[in-house]
């Protein structure tokens, strides 16, 4: 069985303990994650805030200085006594970060980003409906674009795709490209001869909302496109489940009155009422749009309410196209959590669309790389 945390998913953390033999790597990511959310930090700001003691914080510096991942960035200007403190931070064009979005079965992107998530190149290739191995070669064919676009040198390369994908990036069933058991991320890593990290679209989704958005640690993503699915951070981990599908709630029955018949042959289930397809479809047939919006809300309300009560999240952010979400049905998605649960519970709950729109799945895969080779998240 492969691990249920993904490489991607370690939590770097004050007062998380680490082993012995981890402590070194452990101490330069918590120094690397404080520099990420700080921006610019002097070494004593650095021991203060990581609880680290000087000389460690110094030694775990001078490292990181030597391998050009933090620069010195001139002193702190003002009145304080004595000698003025060098100011460190984080070297954005030290390496760069190549992320991959297989997730519109039209069109394959890919992007090259900076460290702090900028991204600096766009490239895509149309699929011209392509599955199985055309499908491979074409993913193989996007990524090496931007790889060869990056003009620094690579941390690695982060892989977003629809589909059930394993902790060690094997994707074990993406019916719409017709994958199953596929080891795309050995395959990439083969080819490239980089470090490669693959992960389904929404856990990269909400890996970018967490890092580059405006995610906290406790976040349920519900992406809404061709499918629906969710990506789920818990105390700032992602979670993959027994089978590597937590969050594959689009064939989820929602409610008991039927509904709309769905791809799998159920009917009611959640894609059928809120995917972008069937959205659409529906909304061509009707004058009563809001009508249409609002039950599909409801109806999202309703299969959250218990995914809320059970894991006690703090925020959902909903990803996809705004003329959709935005308005009667995160409305009526919000009215019908509040219905469905304790007082206590929804009064400290957020809802609202994600901050970040289109290439939240592109730069998602870019966070995973940033999460699984420095431990920034
Ligand atoms: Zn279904």
């Amino acid at each position: 069985m492969p691990p249920a945390v993904p490489t991607w998913g370690r939590t770097i953390d004050r007062g998380t303990k680490a082993l012995p033999s981890q402590a070194r790597e452990h101490n330069r990511s918590l120094v690397l994650q404080t520099l990420a959310v700080h921006g610019t930090l002097s070494r004593a700001d650095i021991a203060r805030e990581t609880g680290l003691t000087r000389v460690t914080v110094s030694d775990l510096v001078a490292e990181l200085i030597e391998g050009a991942l933090v620069i010195e960035r001139g002193q702190r200007t003002g009145s304080r006594p004595g000698k003025p403190a060098t100011l460190l931070e984080i070297d954005k064009d030290a390496q760069h970060i190549v992320g991959v979005d297989l997730s519109d079965l039209t069109t394959f992107r890919s992007c090259v980003v900076d460290l702090e998530g900028t991204v600096l190149t766009t490239h895509e290739l149309a699929t011209d409906g392509a599955t199985g191995p055309e499908a491979v070669r074409l993913a193989a064919e996007v990524t090496t674009l931007a790889v060869r676009a990056a003009t620094a040198p690579l941390l690695g390369v982060g892989v977003g795709t629809p589909g059930i994908v394993d902790s060690r990036g094997t994707v074990l069933t993406a019916p719409n490209l017709g994958w199953s058991d596929l080891p795309l991320q050995r395959l990439l890593a083969d080819e490239l001869l980089v470090p490669v990290h693959v992960a389904n679209d929404a856990n990269a989704a909400v890996m970018a909302e967490r890092r580059f958005g405006e995610g906290s640690g406790d976040l349920l993503l519900i992406r809404v496109g061709g499918g629906v699915g969710a990506g789920i951070l818990v105390d700032g981990v992602p979670r993959l489940g027994a089978h590597s599908a937590a969050g594959e709630i689009g064939h989820v029955v929602v409610g008991t009155d039927g509904g709309p018949p769905c791809a799998c042959g159920k009917a009611g289930c959640l894609e059928a009422w809120l995917s972008v397809p069937s959205l659409r479809r529906v909304l061509a047939g009707t004058a009563d749009r809001e009508r249409v919006l609002e039950e599909a809300g409801r109806r999202l309300g309703i299969a959250m309410a218990p995914v809320v009560g059970t894991l006690d999240v703090s925020e959902i952010a909903i990803s996809g196209p705004a003329d959709l979400l935005d308005g009667p049905l995160i409305d009526a998605a919000v009215r019908t959590l509040r219905e469905r649960m304790l007082a206590a519970s929804h009064d400290a709950l957020r809802v609202r669309l994600a901050s970040l729109s289109e290439d939240i799945v592109l730069r998602g895969s870019a966070a995973i790389v940033l999460a699984a080779e420095l431990g920034i998240s």
